[in-house]
């Protein structure tokens, strides 16, 4: 993290070396103390010979002429070093020719204290200010880099201890946050201004030294002395601390190459030096150009290790040293012309702020510790003693349980609450708790039912909401599984008509309404609906004291209130739902019976008119032999004679057989109608009590999957359907063939093998309840002539 500041230019200050030559004429520093002044003759060497002048004017931070050693770091130096220590990048940079004094501003010389530069001066301040702000630590490290012929080179690679430098060597890496840093660089802790000077020197001892013609010490290489600076307060002892790289900058000389006539190596460390430096010079137009996003750092290793300290999070210092001498005028112009662009740069310093993740987790548990000892006295102070604020144990945990079991089961009236956490562990443990209860009645449930579809349970739920229950557990409507009462009898019961409640509730009413008018009231109209079922009504009470309720098996299945006896719930079919085919049936038993009757009287008739015939033959036969024995009683013409009674026989007879033949006709006529109207009024009571049985099993007795299996019309497994039990055949019916068999057995008792043969097809019938849609034979026989009479006359 970092503190941004105002931001500001990079400041630039000019240092001249004391030259006995120096060139009053081409080079004045005018009196404010900022502006320098460069007039140079036209060049003679391209053919122009005359006095003229060019002349250009400089405006920078200061221009340090015949200014001591001290003045300079005081004016250069000291501020970014000041700023370093409280977290802020600084860089001090000394630019210019080879001779010019960079060395000597940056080091100084190494022989005398008075002269000793910036570096050993701010490795002192720095040290000083570590002695002096007690309420911090501080820790700092040196490194030193330097980068000859674009090779990076470890100064202080030599010190006792230092790692080894991988075989990939050093390379300048970018770090988060923009900062830069060269990995593979030694860094050396230093605890004093003494042992950080001891390194300095060991640096500089290895320091590459090429022979030179201006100045045989100069130096052809660019070096960095970085100081790394961590401090923490001592006294806010938080986790968050300030970190600053103090980077002190001796560049190689940026003279041209045609002046100093290198050759050879020289030759090719000054084109590597300036090429270095051309390009730091572009990376500084670059980054003072506010209209370009991209700055050429990493052209070089130098622009590229120095990318945080020449733009951005840096306090940044250049000291221009130039030689003013007349023969060096072009160096000096060359090189206050970088000055003034360096000028333009824009620097944004900011305090990198950091957070120590250890610190911080140590600070937050010494936080934690306080509050708990603030606990502590809080409940000391509130009497509450035994308080214990860690995490619960495992006996805890098992306690708490305990207790929620013993809340739930009733034997614990509350639980009281002790801490934050024990109240979520209650919780936790109800939640618990509900979900095993859930479990179980979900598995109790899938055991004894196949559970039904929301859909279809709705009308079972309604149902259920207006019948009462018997106070079980079961499955809520809509609600997935939960703890709600339910009438397990519901589920068996399945409307033959959308208005199947509505039935029941008749039929109850019906039953209620025979009751009472056999005692004598009548139902009143305010009354509510309700049953008077004792059935339901022990079902009722029971219902409003849960303690009664019968415990019943796991295994066995909750069964419906007993169903109504038949016979009752006959009469009740055929008062409503049954009505329409009972009336048919009613009607056809009216003309059966009509035709009964009728049939009864054609025959009494026929079997009279027999008789008579049979007497009146017998008679008229008795007579003829009484009258043969007397002798033929002939006419004049020979032709036998009747007598008077015998023609009276014989007419009666020939009148007594035309009213059998017509009778007889008629008979046989009315036979084939009873006949008919028998298969009618059987067909009618097959039919009525075939539905009956549907209905009755349907509504009281037959599990869920049958009734849905009868709806659909698919076959019913054998078994699943109780055996169909035939009602007792009607009064008038059993009456008819009581009848019957005692008129055919009066006439002949070999009857007595039809009737029982008879009797029992048509209670197969019956029994099966089979639907005979088989035609009915008319056999009416319709005699032409002379038939022979049959003794018996059968009926039906
Ligand atoms: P550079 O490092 O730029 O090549 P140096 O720092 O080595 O140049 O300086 C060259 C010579 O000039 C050195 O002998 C140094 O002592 C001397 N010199 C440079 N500047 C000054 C100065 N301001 N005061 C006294 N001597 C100086
Ligand atoms: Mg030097």
């Amino acid at each position: 993290m970092m503190i941004a500041h105002v931001g500001s230019e990079v400041r630039v200050f000019i240092r001249s070396r004391p030259t006995a030559n120096f060139a009053q004429e081409l080079i004045q520093y005018l009196p404010d103390g900022q502006t320098v002044s460069v007039h140079q003759r036209k060049d003679s060497r391209k053919g122009v010979v005359n006095n003229q002048l060019s002349s250009w004017s400089f405006r920078l931070d200061g221009v340090l002429h015949d200014v001591s050693q001290e003045e300079v770091y005081g004016r250069v130096g000291r501020g970014v070093v000041l700023g370093a220590l409280e977290g802020y990048n600084g860089t001090v940079m000394c630019f210019g020719q080879t001779g010019a004094g960079k060395t000597y501003t940056m080091t100084g010389a190494t022989e005398s204290y008075k002269q000793r530069g910036i570096i050993p001066r701010a490795l002192q301040e720095v040290f000083h200010e570590v002695e002096q702000r007690l309420d911090h630590t501080f820790s700092v490290h040196l490194s030193f880099l330097e980068i000859y012929n674009e090779t990076l080179v470890d100064l202080l690679a030599s010190v006792r201890g230092c790692p080894r430098v991988g075989p990939g060597g050093m390379v300048v890496v970018e770090e988060a946050g923009g900062g830069v840093s060269v990995r593979g660089l030694s860094l050396h802790p230093v605890h004093s201004e003494e042992e950080a000077l001891n390194l300095l020197f060991e640096g500089e001892m290895h320091r590459i030294i090429g022979a030179h013609a201006l100045n045989k010490n100069s130096s052809r290489s660019h070096c960095i002395l970085t100081v790394h600076i961590e401090s923490r307060s001592r006294t806010l002892s938080d986790a968050k601390y300030v970190t600053s790289k103090l980077n002190l900058v001796d560049l190689a000389g940026s003279e041209r190459l045609g002046k100093t006539g290198s050759e050879g190596q020289v030759l090719k460390e000054a084109m590597y030096i300036n090429k270095s430096l051309l390009f730091l010079e572009q990376a500084i137009l670059a980054l003072a150009d506010r209209r370009r996003d991209h700055v050429p750092f990493r052209q070089t290793k130098l622009t590229h290790a120095l990318k945080d300290s020449l733009g951005g999070n840096c306090n940044t210092v250049l000291v221009a040293n130039i030689y003013g001498e007349a023969s060096q005028i072009e160096e000096t112009l060359s090189t206050l012309r970088f000055a003034s662009r360096m000028k333009c740069v824009q620097m944004a310093p900011a305090v990198n702020e950091h957070t120590d993740p250890v610190l911080q987790v140590r600070k937050l548990e010494k936080e934690i510790q306080l509050l708990k000892q603030e606990l502590c006295i809080h409940n000391t102070l509130a009497n509450r003693m035994g308080m214990s604020y860690d995490t619960l144990s495992e006996t805890q945990v098992a306690e708490i349980q305990s207790q929620v079991q013993r809340y739930l089961e009733g034997s614990l009236d509350e639980i009281n609450i002790v801490s934050i956490r024990q109240i979520q562990e209650v919780f936790a443990q109800f939640k618990q708790a509900m979900q095993q209860q859930e479990q179980k009645v979900k598995a109790q449930l899938c055991q004894n039912y196949t559970l039904v579809e929301k859909a279809q349970s709705t009308a079972a739920s309604t149902a259920a909401k207006s019948r009462g229950s018997q106070g079980t557990v079961g499955m809520v409507e809509g609600h997935g599984f939960g703890v709600g009462v339910a009438a397990p009898s519901e589920r068996h019961i399945r409307p033959l008509s959308p208005g199947r409640t509505k039935s029941i509730k008749t039929k109850e009413l019906a039953s209620q309404g025979r009751k009472e008018a056999v005692e004598g009231r009548s139902p009143g109209p305010g009354k509510p609906v309700e049953s008077v079922n004792p059935v339901q009504r022990d079902r009722e009470g029971r219902e409003h004291d849960p303690q009664s309720q019968e415990p019943q098996g796991p295994q066995e299945p909750l069964r419906p209130d007993s169903p109504p006896p038949k016979a009752e719930a006959f009469e009740d079919f055929k008062a409503e739902r049954g009505s329409e085919i009972n009336r048919i049936l009613k009607e056809n038993k009216l003309v059966l019976l009509e035709r009964r009757a009728r049939l009864r009287e054609l025959t009494e008739g026929v079997n009279t008119a027999k008789r008579e015939i049979d007497s009146t033959s017998t008679a008229l036969r008795q007579w003829r032999d009484k009258r043969q024995s007397q002798g033929q009683f002939v006419s004049a013409e020979g032709v036998p004679v009747l007598d008077e009674a015998e023609l009276s026989l014989v007419l009666r007879l020939r009148e007594l057989k035309t009213q059998y033949r017509q009778q007889y006709e008629e008979l046989c006529g009315t036979k084939a109608e009873v006949s008919y109207c028998q298969h009618l009024v059987d067909q009618c009571r097959t039919r009525l009590l075939t539905e009956f049985e549907s209905w009755y099993n349907e509504s009281f007795l037959l599990p869920e999957e049958v009734q849905a299996m009868l709806r659909s019309g698919a076959p019913i497994r054998p078994g699943l359907v109780p055996v169909y039990k035939a009602l007792a055949l009607e009064e008038d019916e059993q009456e008819h063939f009581e009848r019957l068999r005692y008129e055919l057995l009066a006439d002949s008792p070999s009857a007595i093998s039809f009737y029982n043969a008879q009797n029992r097809t048509v209670q197969r019938r019956n029994y099966s309840k089979a639907m005979s849609q088989a035609p009915v034979q008319k056999t009416t026989p319709r005699g032409s002539g002379r038939t022979k009479l049959p003794a018996i006359l059968s009926v039906i």
